[in-house]
């Protein structure tokens, strides 16, 4: 074993031990130890609106009753899919659709959905590979996972979007013109890009120009004009 790996490990084990000794909301709730879960009624009630962020967490054993699989519902050549499991909420995928029928029409194509619909295990699997990693848990105060159930992906009306060209993937999808049409039309179609760099300090989330929620045109419409997030139009800041 090299020295490297050595004081990797001791490391690993001081971080262990720091975290057993932590209170048990720390540890276990990540970034918000007050946070509610949502019960399957109001998540029904509020709909397209439904607030799920770290501290609203989506409940662990339930799951949206109407997915549907992306790659039997898109049509022929529109958008790439980062792989055929891919699934999301009907309305929120026609929107998509919509949006991107558009975009093609003004002369903007080669887009892929790289994320939809996340169970709360694959979150969790996410969010695991993603502490593995200590340096970011240890010196990065805004994490780039959201913890299982703090996802809004859970909700099955959130997509992340990325640009292809042939077959490699376009880095930075919000400085490219196909992420720049998208930004200025979301709205019409009800998609809100939910995680600003100006929101930060609210969403708890980094600026993610890639990540697309659906909202409904009324309320898409009205957070742009108003610039609020999510969060703010809800009324909802902790
Ligand atoms: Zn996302």
């Amino acid at each position: 074993m090299t020295r490297c790996k050595i004081l990797r490990r001791w490391i690993l084990f001081c971080i262990t031990l720091l975290l057993l000794a932590m209170p048990a909301g720390c540890a276990s709730a990540p970034g918000n130890p007050s946070a509610v879960t949502l019960t399957p009624e109001q998540i029904q009630s509020d709909g397209n609106l439904v607030l799920v962020n770290a501290a609203h967490l989506w409940p662990e054993n339930y799951e949206p009753e109407s997915l549907i699989s992306l790659i039997e519902e898109r049509p022929q050549g529109l958008v790439g899919l980062r792989d055929g499991s891919l699934t999301a909420q009907p309305e929120a995928f026609q929107a998509l659709v919509s949006m991107l029928e558009a975009a093609k029409e003004a002369g903007y194509t080669g887009y892929i959905v790289l994320s939809a619909y996340r169970s709360y295990e694959q979150q969790a699997q996410l969010y695991q590979e993603e502490q593995q990693d200590w340096l970011s848990g240890l010196f990065s105060s805004v994490s780039q996972t959201a913890a299982p159930g703090a996802s809004e992906h859970h909700t099955g009306l959130a997509f992340d979007l990325g640009v292809m060209e042939g077959d490699q993937l376009i880095s930075g999808f919000g400085d490219t013109p196909q992420g720049q049409w998208v930004n200025a039309h979301c709205a019409d179609f009800g998609f809100i890009q939910r995680y600003a760099e100006d929101k930060q300090d609210i969403t708890g989330i980094i600026d993610e120009p890639w990540h697309y929620r659906y909202v409904g045109i009324e309320a898409a419409q009205a957070m742009t004009a108003s610039g609020e997030c999510l969060e703010e139009y809800l009324n909802m800041v902790d």
